[in-house]
């Protein structure tokens, strides 16, 4: 079956070690267990918009290894489209993921099958974007790929979501062709050259102004627990977070992708959207986990009523 919302993104095996205080320069400590937690920004994306109850798949690429069986098979768990996933040769992408007792982390990803996912890799699954309403893309696959899949969808006709995530600058010819970016703090600081702090200045604003003069369409930009700021040519507004008792903020990013992408899909209301995303958000921090802490669509709904 098609799916409405395409994610064209990674997919990795997050290999999770706790430890007591993280490892300085030189040092070897032992830790806990390993757990392998299937993850990567558009797995984490494309399961977010699922648990609303929306049809979404991905195009990607994994190894024929047995993580790329794992990834596969919790994708399908968490009934998102997998048909248009490749096996390459290269081993699926893995991160190293080791976190201390007060939750501080440090992460090494080794993208692995993710790099495969080339130009000519999306333009043989074609088919995935003319079918979809909405592309989801972060930067976890190679530029060129970003690039070719977003000028494609935008040749096609289908709106373009962007998470410029992990944080790297962009060209013009990139941001051309996004409809809607969303970025954290941290990756608009990179994106802008108009990032200056002061007590007369906004940088935000002042970032975002410069992004739209870029041809994005409109930005939403995430601020954590204060929520998140949306600006385009007619709207300009922020929008506060719900107070929570927040455990643990690992993929609230991706949740909030989640919620947005999926009410946009039914609403193509901005405002609706965005609130979907700061509830989604917010009940994923009360929870440990990125995928498993995505709240369904009627949590979402239910949500302080
Ligand atoms: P991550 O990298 O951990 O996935 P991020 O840096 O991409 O996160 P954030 O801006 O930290 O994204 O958070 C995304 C959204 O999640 C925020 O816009 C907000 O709505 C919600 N959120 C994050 N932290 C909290 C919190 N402590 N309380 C309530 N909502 C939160």
């Amino acid at each position: 079956m098609a799916a409405n919302i395409l994610v064209v993104g990674s997919l990795n095996m997050d290999l999770l070690i706790r430890v007591n205080e993280l490892p300085k320069k030189g040092e070897t400590l032992l830790g806990g267990p390993i757990t392998e937690i299937p993850g990567g920004k558009g797995a984490n994306q494309a399961v977010a918009i699922s648990k609303m109850n929306t049809s979404v798949g991905i195009l990607g690429s994994i190894g024929k290894d047995s993580y790329g069986n794992a990834l596969l098979k919790s994708l399908e768990d968490h009934k998102v489209g997998t048909r248009y996933i490749s096996r390459s040769d290269n081993k699926t992408g893995t991160a190293i993921v080791i976190v201390d007792e007060k939750g501080s982390n440090q992460i090494v990803v080794s993208p692995g099958a993710n790099l495969d996912l080339t130009p000519e890799l999306v333009f043989k699954n074609k088919k995935a974007i003319e079918e979809a309403d909405i592309v989801v893309m972060q930067l976890e696959i190679p530029l060129e790929t970003v690039h070719f899949t977003l000028e494609l969808a935008k040749k096609m006709d289908k709106i373009t979501i962007l998470n410029p995530a992990p944080a790297i600058k962009l060209s013009e010819d990139i941001l051309k062709n996004v409809d809607i970016l969303i970025p954290n703090e941290h990756e608009l600081k990179l994106l802008s050259n108009n990032w200056i702090e002061g007590a007369f200045n906004d940088p935000i604003k002042a970032s975002c102004e410069e992004l739209l003069e870029k041809k994005v369409k409109t930005i939403i930009v995430t601020l954590g627990e204060k929520g998140c700021f949306l600006m385009n040519g007619m709207d300009e507004q922020t929008f506060p977070a719900y107070k929570v008792d927040a455990v643990d903020t690992t993929g609230a990013g991706e949740c909030f992708i989640g919620g947005f992408t999926s009410t946009y899909l039914k609403t193509m209301d901005l405002h609706d959207s965005i609130q979907s995303a700061i509830k989604a958000s917010a009940i994923s921090v009360t929870r440990s986990g990125a995928q498993n802490a995505m709240p369904t669509q009627k949590e979402v709904e239910t949500f302080l009523c």
